[in-house]
């Protein structure tokens, strides 16, 4: 596989921190434990990584129930896995790029050391989050994606507003968008607390309620410092686990 200008993953042997955990699998860090809904190999469909070849872990467990949810299968059951297990079954797709996902990642504190045993392997390493955790302690190489949960989504008053203040320019923030309300509530949101100076802002329409079309022409009609963002996995392959 080619990986065009990206260029192909890099031999994880030449790119290991030296105070890796790698280096002695046995550690305790490494027999740690995460609940595991699956882990994939797909091409990322959603925010600026879209397009590439990516390694999804997805854990299970969320604290939320958005209306629009298309995760559910996450919330239980999974499978128990040390950080052992789950960095030999990334390792083997050889990727570049490892999104860590859910459900709500943060929702297992062990989370944040796959994040940074992820990152010490060299690989480029995104966090899809609700926004309702604290992102606070997430490794500083890790690229977040920050929902903002909108009125529409039922979640609205689980936003950790706090949380904008622990991104930087690698980070993303996200909201799905159901219906034209949601619509002028992320508008006024994004202008309030200028997010655009933040770091890129992605607007994403919610995929049984609200036409990207129509997204679009109200993005464009307001000239929003915004990215549509259409979820391509399911443009390539609809909706399903796995993918
Ligand atoms: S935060 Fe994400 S996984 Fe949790 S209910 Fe909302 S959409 Fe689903």
């Amino acid at each position: 596989m080619t990986f065009g200008h990206f260029g192909p993953a890099m031999p994880q042997s030449s790119i290991l921190d030296p105070r890796s955990s790698a280096l002695d699998p046995q550690s305790s860090v490494l027999q740690a434990t995460l609940r595991v809904t699956e882990i994939f190999f797909s091409l990322q469909g959603e925010t600026s990584r879209v397009g590439l070849p990516t390694v999804f872990v997805r854990l299970t467990g969320c604290p939320l129930r958005c209306g629009y949810c298309d995760t559910a299968y996450a919330f239980y059951g999974g499978k128990t896995m040390t950080l052992a297990a789950i960095l030999s079954e990334v390792a083997q797709h050889a990727p570049r790029y490892v999104t860590v996902t859910g459900g709500e990642p943060l929702a297992q504190k062990n989370c944040h050391a796959l994040l940074k045993e992820l990152c010490d392997r060299g690989y480029s390493v995104s966090l899809e989050t609700s926004g309702a955790v604290d992102v606070s302690q997430v490794d500083r190489r890790v690229s977040k994606i920050l929902d903002l949960k909108t009125p529409g989504s039922g979640e609205c008053d689980k936003n950790r507003w706090t949380n904008l203040d622990h991104l930087t320019a690698h980070d993303e923030i996200k909201f799905v968008l159901c219906d034209e309300a949601d619509y002028r509530w992320a508008k006024q949101v994004l202008a309030e607390r200028r997010l655009d100076r933040i770091c890129p802002v992605l607007f994403s329409p919610s995929y049984h309620d609200l036409p990207p079309r129509t997204l679009a022409e109200w993005i464009l009609r307001d000239r929003l410092p915004v990215r549509l963002q259409v979820q391509l996995h399911k443009q390539l392959w609809g909706e399903g686990p796995g993918r």
